[in-house]
């Protein structure tokens, strides 16, 4: 997978990363890769200016099977740190930090967080946002001790604004009874957002925490029956992925297709799911107007 071109990217990589002096201020420390899209929204917003941030996914574009490119080896060998969101979703940083040297400094984001098993989804509940905080401040200021005030600052406001989303999230959560808190996704990405406010997941459509999976026909029939014993209203696609069998198993067990939610990804900007903030409260407005069949609304304070 991917092995012939690596081989090239570790040569122009060698050839780039000779020129670069070591702890120099202006360069290699104040650059900082993060791999997905949500790691390099949190790690802008603790960066602000003071660090560039050069991020390996770009919207839109599902982690799990991402192949990297030789560019982004040589954003891991320039870089003074880099963030990883963990687990098998960007798995494939491990062959990118061999070919681009194998001495960069890797912050796992999932080693500061609360986790769900095996599950790698944790930004999904925004407390384990904060945690993540919490560690790519100290990242930051570790490869550039000269900004550690400032990350500081950048990360007090930012704390704050994912504990308000927080809360403004549970309220809109209780306006559904529980009985239509009955949740069912493209894969398996929505546990700690189900377990933060009180969702139960009924099952995915890739009933697996990778969208690499396949599901069987008889995958598919067993959560059509699911569905229709447990009266759940809608069912939801993820932005990035083809919603054609959402669509399918909607209409077999009579529920509707919800609005697409931003599971691994975020969007373009000007999309609603053009920053972290945006995706959860999104998510949380699509939620609440799918599992009330339509008969409630609320948009959480992002
Ligand atoms: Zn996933």
């Amino acid at each position: 997978m991917g092995t012939r071109s690596f081989a090239g990217a570790a040569l122009i990589v060698a050839a780039v990363g000779s020129g670069c002096g070591e702890g120099d201020p202006s360069g290699t420390n104040r650059i900082a890769v993060a791999t997905t899209t949500q790691v390099g929204d949190l790690v802008r917003n603790i960066a602000g200016t003071r660090t560039e941030v050069r991020q390996v996914l770009a919207p839109n574009s599902d982690p799990h099977d991402y192949e990297p490119r030789p560019s982004d080896a040589r954003a891991v060998a320039a870089a003074g740190v880099v963030f990883r969101s963990g687990g098998d979703l960007d798995g494939w940083l491990d062959d990118l930090v061999d070919s681009a040297g194998g001495d960069a400094h890797v912050v796992t984001l999932l080693d500061s967080v609360r986790t769900r098993g095996d599950d790698p989804h944790w930004w999904q509940d925004p407390r384990n946002a904060v945690r993540a905080v919490g560690a790519i401040r100290k990242g930051l200021a570790k490869a550039d001790p000269g900004g550690t005030g400032i990350y500081a600052r950048n990360a007090a406001s930012y704390v704050k604004r994912l504990r308000r989303l927080d809360r403004s999230v549970s309220r809109c959560i209780a306006q559904l009874p529980p009985s239509q808190r009955r949740l069912v996704t493209t894969h398996d990405a929505l546990g700690y957002y189900a377990d933060r406010y009180g969702i139960e997941v009924i099952g995915a459509l890739i009933p697996s925490l990778s969208t690499e999976a396949q599901p069987s026909a008889g995958d598919t029939a067993k959560l059509v029956e699911q569905i229709r014993e447990q009266e759940v209203k809608a069912i939801f696609p993820e932005r990035s992925v083809n919603p054609k069998l959402e669509r399918a198993v909607s209409r077999e067990a009579g529920a509707r297709l919800g609005e697409a939610l931003w599971a691994d990804t975020l969007g373009p900007e000007g999309s609603s799911g053009a920053t972290y903030l945006g995706s959860i409260a999104s998510n949380t407005t699509a939620l609440v107007e799918g599992l009330s069949g339509g008969s409630r609304s609320c948009r959480p304070r992002a």
